[in-house]
């Protein structure tokens, strides 16, 4: 089955057109400055990648250059549209309505608008992802897989704020978690790994990238995370603060004079690693800037790894231990020395690293000793692939 998993942002469309059976990557792609000119990065397995600049006013109009791309004579991987067996959209928010996948009807449709006050800035976009599709393909089956989905079982303890208790029945305020996808497909890969599918397990899984959350998993279910009713909460990220005092909202706002967008937008995209460093918010770029002497760029790295380490803490804490730990995502799987700075402070959990196996990057390793008391693993994300697994799954 060829499932063709779309990935839909305000002014962006990413897919990937998976063969479910052998779960590789028939072709990739990108549309970006939807709405503004249009550039089309097509990539068929095994061909040159293709760059289109071609006019996209709308979503529909992207969607619709992708599917010629996917079947034209030269650079395209099938035949025809027939061929697209199934069509799997990530949407972002999809509140308390939806604790898994869902096929896509006209009632799960309203739902996820029912959703989009929560995630004004992505909903919207996936919806109109979802319609350009059923638009071009409307005979083709198509499934919404969420990033909150998975946190749904988190218990009330973990996911309720300390705010008056009307608030969270009024207008749905609480603690929601996101890059549930990829929370989800590392720990069952990782719970795999320690050879724990049928007993009791507890693991925490470091999603570590651009945006970055850490989360508790307990038999397979995440039982609390660090992003919280947004993906601004928990750690510190490449631009964005994560957890602040709130009174620094209010305080900020009056010192430079400002409406709180603008104090939420500073600590959405100027703060994180990028604002303590004034250097950049990609790690590549701290490393070298922290060993050329650079030492906001240091205190910016130290602390991004000691919140990353105080949340595995309050984790263990939270299920009375833990049985292994995964790194993944884009630092995750790549920085062996904000693993390395993760794991220094690990020690009263019984892990110890091996440098050579953490030395590798971007494979699935065991990066713990045997002799390790808790485990502890790299391993890939692919958030592609989960969604064309739950979307074959529905089917
Ligand atoms: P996003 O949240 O945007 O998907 P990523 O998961 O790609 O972000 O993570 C981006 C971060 O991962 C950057 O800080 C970058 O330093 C790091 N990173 C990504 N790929 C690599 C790589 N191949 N080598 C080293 N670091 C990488």
């Amino acid at each position: 089955m060829n499932v063709f998993v779309v990935n839909c942002g305000s002014s962006s469309l990413k897919y990937q057109l998976i063969h479910s059976d052998t779960e590789k990557v028939i072709a990739k792609g990108l549309c970006e400055r939807i709405g503004i000119d249009g550039r089309l990065t097509h990539k068929p397995a095994g061909k040159e990648e293709v760059v289109r600049e071609v006019s996209m006013p709308d979503h529909k109009s992207a969607v619709s250059f992708v599917l010629e791309a996917l079947t034209d004579k030269d650079f395209g991987v099938i035949k025809d549209l027939s061929e697209i067996d199934a069509v799997g959209h990530r949407v972002v928010h999809g509140g308390e309505k939806f604790a898994g996948s869902v096929l896509i009807t006209e009632e799960v449709i309203q739902a996820i608008e029912e959703c989009n006050e929560l995630a004004p800035l992505h909903n919207p976009a996936n919806l109109i992802g979802i319609s350009a599709c059923r638009a071009l393909m409307p005979k083709v089956p198509m499934a919404a897989v969420f990033d909150t989905a998975f946190h749904q079982t988190m218990p009330k303890k973990a996911y309720l704020y300390g705010l008056p208790y009307a608030y969270y029945e009024d207008y749905k305020i609480r603690k929601y978690g996101f890059h549930g996808t990829s929370h989800s497909f590392v720990s069952k890969r990782l719970i795999e790994l320690i050879g724990k599918e049928n007993q009791e397990s507890k693991t925490i899984i470091c999603h570590l990238g651009n945006g970055s959350s850490v989360t508790a998993v307990r038999d397979g279910e995440s039982v609390d995370t660090s992003m919280g009713f947004t993906p601004l909460d928990g750690l510190i990220m490449g631009t964005r603060s994560g957890s602040i005092d709130p009174a620094v909202v209010e305080y900020l706002a009056n010192k430079l004079n400002c409406s709180l967008d603008d104090v939420i937008n500073i600590l959405n995209k100027k703060s994180g690693v990028e604002g303590i460093s004034g250097v950049s918010s990609d790690f590549r770029d701290l490393d070298k800037a922290s060993m050329d002497g650079n030492e906001r760029a240091a205190a910016a790295l130290d602390m991004f790894a000691y919140r990353v380490a105080q949340f595995i803490g309050a984790y263990a804490a939270s299920m009375n231990g833990v049985d292994a730990i995964a790194f993944t995502a884009g630092i995750g799987e790549n920085n062996f020395k904000v693993r390395q700075a993760v794991c220094n402070y690990l020690g009263y959990l019984g892990v110890e690293i091996d440098e050579t196996a953490n030395a590798r990057r971007g494979e699935e390793i065991r990066i713990s000793t045997d002799g390790s008391k808790t485990a502890v693993y790299v391993i890939p994300t692919n958030e592609e692939l989960a969604i064309a697994r739950e979307t074959v799954a529905l089917l």
